[in-house]
């Protein structure tokens, strides 16, 4: 039998995870210089939750793991991040707090989706959502905030896509201009599109079929229909980014996936060449309805995602390297029972005070010792020989320089401390 893991899954093994814990620790710290809390949400939520009426994107209606559980209830696994922080605001009743809510998340979502590179069925995102304004102010620094995260890194082949699809009725009135426009050829369009010409006709501005981006090349466009409101709404947010200083381009043509969307969307693409075909690093937008939709308030909202695999990879192509916080300090080199002994009992001083250490647990010789060390990449060496253990020192070598100097038992912890900080 063969023993394997489920496909479109991948293991973080553990010379990766120091990227992936520098990933979230810096998503961590960028959202708290915006003043943005951290929700956990669970990994399933009962299926009403995703599959809402309106919610007929591919995303939700194709790709979810659905389930029942022992009692006979409708389980999805999230798909993405959104609807669950949504439904735990609603729940919570976290609208009851005065002023805008700004939350963000960081977790696993899982689609059934073809796995490609940069495309998994159980992938990481985090995100933000701010709940409970209207003002172009927030959709700016949401944008800033897209922007930041990516510029903070160091990517520096980037683009930011920005469109508007309006209110309620400005989408409404567009979305019937495009069927109108594409009615007439649906039979010329590929299979996806003449489907999504009866639900979910914006996506069909984002078909990859070469066919389809033909046909819609004249196609009427989402900003030609924004209704004054929704063009100051467009117009503001555009004058603050350029305030700002956060570039931006408009891909008027951007519609995004989810169908919740209203007025602003946007997405942050890699440019590096050779990236791929999945080259969105992340994208969100302002909707309207969400809230409502499951239950709360009648309250506004605006959020974004990012896919951190592709972040990642993103990096990786650029050479950027992330900050290894998971070094090891010392490494134990001992010649037998008795003065392995006595490393152990100062290993445990070390530790007690937060200088990590190893030492050999495989009875090995010095040199297999001396090449552990290396392989760990520990920065101090301590060796104790016989000699050693009678004087009640240790030879402290510092594997850079190589500089090598005799230090008590008793002064090793203060030693180090001192050199290592
Ligand atoms: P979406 O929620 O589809 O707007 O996706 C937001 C971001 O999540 C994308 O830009 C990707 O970086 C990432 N993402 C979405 N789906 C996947 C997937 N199946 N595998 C890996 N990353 C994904």
């Amino acid at each position: 039998m063969n023993y394997i893991k489920v496909k479109g899954t991948y293991d973080v093994l553990p010379d990766d995870v120091n990227n992936w814990v520098a990933l979230e620790n810096y998503v961590r710290n960028l959202f708290n210089t915006y003043n943005y809390k951290e929700i956990r949400t669970p990994i399933m939520e009962y299926s009403n939750v995703i599959h809402r009426d309106n919610e007929l994107s591919d995303m939700v209606t194709k790709e979810t793991y659905n389930f029942k559980d022992k009692s006979n209830r409708d389980l999805t696994l999230r798909p993405e991040g959104t609807a669950g922080v949504i439904r735990s605001f609603v729940e919570n009743k976290l609208y009851t707090t005065p002023g805008a809510t700004k939350l963000f998340y960081l977790g696993p979502n899982f689609r059934y989706e073809r796995p490609q590179k940069g495309r998994f069925r159980q992938f990481m995102q985090f995100g933000c959502e701010v709940l409970g304004s209207n003002e172009a102010s927030i959709d700016a620094e949401v944008i800033e905030l897209a922007y930041e995260t990516i510029f903070k890194l160091g990517l520096k082949q980037v683009s930011v896509k920005l469109n508007s699809l309006g209110d309620d009725q400005s989408k409404q009135n567009y979305r019937q201009a495009l069927i109108d426009f594409l009615t007439p050829m649906k039979d010329k369009l590929s299979n996806d599109s003449q489907t999504r010409l009866l639900n979910n006709p914006l996506r069909i501005l984002d078909s990859k079929d070469k066919n389809d981006i033909d046909l819609t090349k004249d196609a009427p466009l989402p900003l030609d229909y924004l209704n004054e409101t929704s063009k100051k709404h467009f117009d503001d947010v555009i004058e603050l980014l350029n305030i700002m200083e956060i570039p931006y381009e408009i891909d008027k043509k951007l519609v995004r996936g989810l169908d919740y969307y209203t007025h602003t969307v946007f997405e942050i693409h890699a440019t590096t060449e050779g990236f791929g075909a999945q080259n969105a690093l992340g994208g969100g937008g302002r909707y309207q309805n969400l809230v409502k939709e499951l239950g709360g308030p009648d309250l506004p909202g605006i959020g974004y995602a990012f896919g951190m695999e592709r972040l990642l990879s993103a990096l990786k192509q650029e050479g950027i390297q992330l900050p290894n916080h998971n070094k090891l300090d010392v490494y134990f080199v001992t010649f037998d029972d008795k003065t392995r002994k006595q490393a152990i009992r100062l290993q445990r001083q070390l530790r007690t005070h937060n200088i990590s250490s190893d030492i050999d647990h495989l009875n090995r010789g010095f040199k297999p010792q001396l090449k552990e060390a290396i392989n760990y990449g520990a920065a101090y060496i301590v060796i104790i020989g016989d000699e050693e253990l009678k004087m009640q020192t240790v030879q402290l070598k510092n594997t850079v320089t190589e500089h090598q100097q005799v230090v008590a038992f008793d002064a090793l912890v203060e030693t180090l401390k001192e050199l290592l900080s």
